[in-house]
């Protein structure tokens, strides 16, 4: 039977993205500040399609408004991991990556009553020992690479990428990944950065960016009968009035194109009991 799933996800930052980065002056903090506006603004649009959606959270965001992100968990949305500080956890030596890790399924305790079954990595990028972390720390999926785009797999732990040599994969491990793309990010589309050294244009068209959104579902249900399609966007961005339509337009144009629409942890449950899947 036929099947093509889409998950929205919201990264919830707030400022933690910006602070975490040495960018902690009024303005920028203020930026993100915008994301608690644009959260509500969410939450209402998911309410009016009654979709259920996966939020990845900061713990310090979590533990900073616990009013909002509470809301959260009261509209009966699923909390994911998302670090403690917003720290990329590359950036970080292994003993604090942990420690975050398990300071941050803390927090998602405390607020929605359960530890969290996803992660997703701050700028998706995994430290050699994430996915270990992961495993050793109950998860069961992970969503911050790229290896397929539709189709969930096994996470690999351990590879020995040479530059000069046949590369040495590591092993396949029981951790599920449900594969994202920078393409399918509402931030590099949209957010004009400038730092010391690069400038990120962003302010992409909303509509031209739309369409490539739908064309990705619409390529997914011409060519394959089972599918999990993965949308990031972070409140702070898609908050902004005209990307708020485009959302909704997002949301309408996936029914049209037959989209169930499920929270991370129940795509991967439907993977797992999907056909042509074995454990
Ligand atoms: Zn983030």
């Amino acid at each position: 039977m036929s099947r093509h799933i889409a998950c929205l996800t919201f990264d919830f930052d707030v400022w933690s993205g910006f602070t975490s980065r040495g960018m902690a002056t009024p303005t920028p903090v203020s930026r993100g500040e915008f994301g608690l506006v644009g959260a509500k603004r969410i939450l209402r649009l998911l309410d009016k399609y009654d979709i259920r959606a996966t939020w990845f959270i900061p713990g310090v965001i979590i533990d900073t408004y616990p009013d909002n992100t509470g809301e959260v968990v009261a509209k009966g949305h699923e909390v994911g991991h998302h670090g403690y500080s917003h720290l990329v956890p590359a950036s970080m030596p292994p003993e604090r990556e942990e420690a975050e890790m398990v300071r941050a399924i803390e927090s998602i305790k405390r607020i929605s009553g359960r530890a969290p079954r996803g992660y997703r990595s701050c700028s998706w990028d995994l430290s050699p020992v994430t996915v270990d972390l992961l495993i050793k720390h109950g998860f069961d999926y992970d969503t911050s690479m790229m290896g397929d785009d539709y189709t969930p797999y096994r996470a690999r732990n351990g590879d020995q990428p040479t530059i000069d040599e046949p590369f040495i994969f590591g092993d396949t491990t029981k951790l599920a990944e449900i594969p994202i793309s920078w393409s399918l990010d509402d931030h590099p589309h949209f957010e004009f950065i400038r730092t010391a050294d690069t400038i990120s244009p962003g302010l992409s068209n909303a509509t031209s960016v739309l369409e490539n959104w739908l064309d990705d579902f619409r390529y997914m249900t011409e060519n394959d009968d089972w599918g999990v399609l993965t949308y990031t966007c972070h409140p702070y961005v898609i908050g902004r009035g005209h990307r708020m339509i485009m959302l909704e337009k997002l949301i309408r144009g996936l029914k049209d194109l037959g989209a169930e629409f499920m929270a991370m942890e129940d795509a991967l449950d439907a993977f797992l009991a999907g056909p042509g899947h074995s454990t």
